[in-house]
């Protein structure tokens, strides 16, 4: 018997790629199948970035490239930064990485041990607990509350800090929930948390450009007061339908960076080198097809919500960032995991339980909008004709 280190008695994982295997394989079956699990935007990469990659391997830009990325692209994403939150930071605090989920993976690697705390959101990303259980640290739940709007709650969060917590990770716009913190919270947290220097913050901020009815989206990069320590998470894969490119950065502080960049020439060497010039090629090209996926997606949330709404034992709130929608299912009388089995096996229509994003996600399931109108319309009938059935 080969032992391996006890962190993968606790690692997790992220069910919605089961829930997509599962999809995939009943929709091969001749089953149709309309996803709402998976969270990727259902648009093609711009055609310009695409052509950027293509270029770059005509041009020879095969080899490995700097670990941390190469430095038009550092540039790039540092005036982008700028641009959105007013802080343009050096170029040599930003590192380029294979997806934005790298970034949580590494900085939770940098604080998790056993007897550290971390503070993660729940219901949240799951990869942030199973990495945090991963480490052997502890994972605090900040709770993320519906009739907080599926906010973050300063208070709750600055609560939960003593003095083990090592790190704490906030994300906003919101997966699942859809929730975006409104910029008075995110004020009362950052003066809550220049009271804790020696805290670590990632801000999980990849959904950023995805926020409706003239809701901002607040970054932590623009508060200087917490910039010493704090890890900005961002990248490609939703803001330019990216997903399968594994593009994505991050931005330290200098008194991390060099740690993070040996994580990197240990762990990838550098990322996959025509992608990093379609990143480029993202950044700094017209940013038209951003803004009409984030109208589209707006107009998806609209039918989502009211068709959720209309639904027996369902309520909504409207999200107000990212594509998701996160129904309160309290009232049909069905837990969430089998709820989203049986929509799945019975109705052809993927979701995801809301308690494969923590201990709150239960009476909730996750829709993922990226998906065409028509097909939502249908899956929302699909979800009524269901629900009717099997009250
Ligand atoms: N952070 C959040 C909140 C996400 O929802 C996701 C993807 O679903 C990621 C990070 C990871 O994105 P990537 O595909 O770039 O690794």
């Amino acid at each position: 018997m080969l032992k391996t280190i006890s962190g993968f008695d606790r690692i997790g994982e992220e069910n919605a790629f089961a829930v997509l295997a599962r999809a995939t394989a009943l929709a091969a079956q001749g089953r149709d199948i309309i996803n709402l699990g998976i969270g990727q935007p259902d648009f093609r990469t711009p055609d310009h970035i695409v052509e950027a990659a293509i270029k770059a391997l005509r041009d020879g830009h095969h080899g490995y490239t700097p670990a941390t990325g190469i430095l038009p692209l550092r540039e790039a994403v540092a005036a982008d930064v700028e641009k959105r939150t007013g802080f343009a930071p050096d170029p040599d605090n930003v590192l380029i990485v294979p997806g934005g989920k790298v970034t949580m993976f590494m900085a939770i690697l940098m604080f998790g041990e056993p007897g550290a705390e971390i503070l993660y959101p729940d219901p949240g990303f799951p990869i942030y607990r199973s990495m945090i259980e991963f480490t052997g640290a502890t994972p605090v739940p900040i709770p993320i509350r519906e009739e907080n709007d599926f906010a973050f709650s300063a208070e709750e969060t600055l609560s939960l800090i003593n003095e083990r917590t090592r790190l704490i990770i906030v994300n906003s716009p919101a997966n699942p929930c859809g929730g975006v913190t409104p910029r008075a919270e995110v004020e009362k947290l950052v003066a809550g948390l220049e009271k804790h220097p020696d805290v670590a913050i990632m801000s999980d901020e990849i959904y950023a450009q995805m926020t409706y009815d003239g809701m901002e989206h607040v970054s932590l990069m623009s508060f200087e007061s917490i910039r010493d320590r704090l890890i900005l998470l961002d990248g490609w894969s939703k803001t330019y339908a990216m997903t399968g490119w594994r593009m994505g950065y991050s931005v330290w502080p200098t008194e991390l960076m060099n740690k993070a960049r040996k994580l990197a020439v240990n762990a990838w060497s550098c990322v996959n080198a025509p992608a990093q010039y379609a990143g480029l090629a993202a950044l700094t090209g017209p940013q038209d097809a951003v803004h009409e996926m984030v109208a589209e997606f707006d107009r998806r949330r609209k039918v989502v919500v009211d068709g959720l709404n209309a639904l027996p034992g369902v309520s909504c709130r409207t999200p107000l960032g990212a594509f998701y929608a996160f129904p309160n299912i309290k009232a049909t009388g069905w837990k969430a995991k089998p709820l989203a089995s049986a929509l799945l096996e019975d109705a052809g229509v993927a979701t995801i339980g809301g308690p494969d994003f923590g201990i709150l996600g239960e009476g909730y399931i996750r829709l993922s909008y990226a998906n065409s109108t028509e097909n939502i319309r249908r899956a929302l009938e699909r979800m009524g004709d269901f629900l009717s059935a099997n009250a």
